[in-house]
């Protein structure tokens, strides 16, 4: 085998239907040309994969892989990324998750791990040094994520690294997660819910193996100048004490932070109470971390006492706390922290369960959703109480309401009509994160034309808008006026291939975007020796996601599904966005043209050309 540097060279598949275990070579161009993590499990899906599946069906692949980043040793590398075929979506659904299973994989000697088939009993995987094995996991089975780690590791050793999936995985709740060591998520499109329709529980991972690196002395180098950067960064600093909802009460005031299922532009009293000075206030009493990262974001909270006391663990980020706080008008932080906590032991993406409720209630106001259709359950804007109630009705498809509210919000709207769309915040079927396009339009752009639907860290536009990053090599360093097209095509198409980059490298944005544009591809050289300028590094990530816009159009999406719920496209009248509406015409089709693309938004065949994807131009025949 050839000398992989920042790669392992290899992957290994499992057939749960069979049984059977492969192993499998990665030819060096495909990690040049596709980097690894999202554009590598993209290219294995394409290659190995049955289009026709559909996401449930078991020879619909489930592709973990890491990128040349992974395990490196710099703050945000021990990043570990997912794709496949959205439950959730119908389209390529991708996830990426810190913590620490990567690195641990590729210990183990892989870069690759593929999950085809369907076990005929509940099982779990152990990987070891070149090695995976199948056992059962009957006893695991019902179990949350939290406990089905404490069981694994108690027979592993504590130095075994896990991923597992809650009972929202087991029961196929489209939007469930993946859970890697209690505080780390693969949490969005649904990639739990693929793992849990293949009856597997869990991976446990422990392995020995070492990464070779190009440059070793220029890794070592980098590292030391990287760390003082991270030190050095006030925006980490905030990290580090607040967590991600450090900035929540500004960002309020500007109007970024979506209030009664963004029907309001303002609510002070809740940012203060939510925000993660509260947090810190009140309930921090650790910071967690991904494997070696020094920022450490990721708060440890406790709530000691009251009705919504629970001990020591991972605390919410700023996702959940606009999911299920603001969105949905909570400003209870204590139950917050309980929803987050049974949503981490449950295996639940936050942002489309809290979506989806805040959406039931906006339903609710206008009469649409009639609590004596729903077993009488009332959906009054900040009741807590009733969610808390709600969450495990919706994990275990129990009752109407709860049936209904786990299919996400877009197919609960389709099955009750009646103007209930017009509530919806998604792109794609994927319920919008938390930050609002009528307050910086090109993340309205960016939710739109985002490959798994709305999503923000694929794309760093709302960086570039916030005034956080600029990068001049790639032409980045222009005027962004938060409310106005300019400039934006531009800023979504680079800052959509800085972030294929980032989940094919499997890097972290926070210490991640703290490199300029030609630092990250001098790292790669040094890691891997890919030989890449920085426009070489750029045109591997436009090619990463020409290929994952192509597998949508290939399960059916087109240029019409480039659009953000209609809840977002409706003004409101208070705070910094009041009036404010994303000019989409004019955004989409600037964009359509810089990308080399036909203004219904399909790529033309000189456009995949240019990126070595011609095979994808025959394969839709343009
Ligand atoms: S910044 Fe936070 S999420 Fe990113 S790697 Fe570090 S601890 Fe993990």
């Amino acid at each position: 085998m050839y000398m992989a540097f920042g790669n392992m060279g290899k992957g290994v598949e499992v057939d749960l239907s069979s049984g059977t275990v492969t192993e499998f070579e990665i030819p060096e161009e495909i990690y040049r040309d596709y980097i690894g993590g999202t554009g590598l499990a993209a290219k294995l899906l394409y290659d190995r994969g049955n289009l026709e599946a559909e996401p449930l069906d078991p020879e619909n692949l489930l592709i973990f892989a890491t990128g040349p980043l992974t395990g490196i040793g710099f703050s945000g590398s021990s990043r570990l990324s997912v794709g496949s075929r959205s439950p959730l979506t119908g389209i390529w659904g991708q996830a990426s998750c810190g913590g620490n299973f990567g690195p641990e994989l590729k210990r183990c000697g892989y870069d690759a791990l593929i999950l085809r088939g369907k076990a005929e009993k509940p099982v779990y995987l152990i990987l070891g040094d070149d090695s995976l094995e199948i056992a059962p996991a009957d006893d695991l089975w019902g179990k949350d994520t939290y406990e089905t780690t404490d069981i694994l590791k108690e027979r592993h050793g504590k130095q075994a690294k896990v991923l597992a999936v809650g009972p929202a995985a087991e029961n196929l709740i489209p939007f469930a997660s993946i859970v890697n060591d209690y505080g780390h998520h693969f949490g969005r499109a649904g990639m739990g819910t693929v793992m849990g329709s293949k009856r597997v529980k869990a991976i446990v991972a422990q392995g020995t193996k070492k990464m070779e690196y190009k440059d070793p002395e220029k890794v070592k180098a980098m590292q030391e100048e990287h760390r003082q950067l991270v030190k050095d960064n006030i925006f980490c600093g905030a990290l580090s004490a607040f967590g991600t909802g450090a900035n929540m009460e500004a960002k309020m005031y500007e109007g970024d932070v979506p209030t009664r299922n963004w029907g309001r532009g303002l609510w002070e009293e809740g940012a203060e109470k939510l925000s993660g000075i509260a947090l810190a206030d009140n309930f921090i009493v650790d910071h967690g971390s991904c494997r070696g990262c020094a920022v450490r974001c990721k708060p440890v909270v406790e709530v000691k006492e009251g009705p919504y006391a629970m001990g020591p663990g991972p605390g919410p980020e700023y996702e959940t706390q606009a999911s299920f706080g603001t969105m949905i008008m909570n400003d209870n932080l204590a139950a917050l922290c309980k929803i987050n906590d049974y949503c981490n032991r449950a295996g639940m993406d936050t942002i489309t369960c809290g979506s989806t409720i805040a959406w039931a209630m906006d339903c609710y106001e206008a009469g649409i959703l009639k609590p004596e259709d729903y077993e009488g359950i009332k959906l009054e804007w900040g009741d807590v109480d009733t969610v808390i109630e709600l969450l495990p009705k919706i994990v275990n498809r129990e009752g109407k309401l709860g049936a209904l509210l786990a299919k996400g919000s877009r197919k609960a709207a389709e099955e009750v009509g009646n103007g209930a769309d017009a509530y919806l915040t998604d792109s794609k079927g994927l319920e919008a994160p938390m930050h609002d396009p009528r307050c910086n339009w090109g993340d309205g752009l960016a939710y739109a034309v985002s490959i798994r639907g709305a999503c923000h860290v694929s794309n760093l536009t709302f960086l570039l808008e916030w005034g956080a990053i600029e990068y001049p090599e790639i032409g980045l360093d222009k005027n962004y006026q938060p409310q106005s097209t300019e400039y934006k095509a531009e800023a979504v198409a680079l800052t959509a291939d800085l972030g294929c980059i980032m989940n094919s490298a499997c890097w972290c944005e926070f210490p991640g975007t703290i490199y300029s544009v030609t630092q990250w591809a001098e790292l790669f050289d040094a890691v891997a020796g890919y030989g890449w300028d920085y426009r070489k590094m750029m045109e591997a990530g436009a090619r990463v996601w020409f290929l994952q816009r192509c597998l949508g159009h290939i399960w059916g999406a087109t240029g019409a599904d480039d659009r953000i719920g209609q809840r977002i496209m409706t003004p409101v009248e208070d705070g910094g966005i009041a009036g404010s509406v994303p000019d989409m015409e004019t955004m989409l089709r600037e964009f359509y043209e810089y990308r080399g693309m036909t203004p219904d938004g399909m790529p033309t065949r000189e456009t995949l050309e240019k990126y070595g994807l011609g095979y994808l131009a025959d394969r839709l025949g343009l």
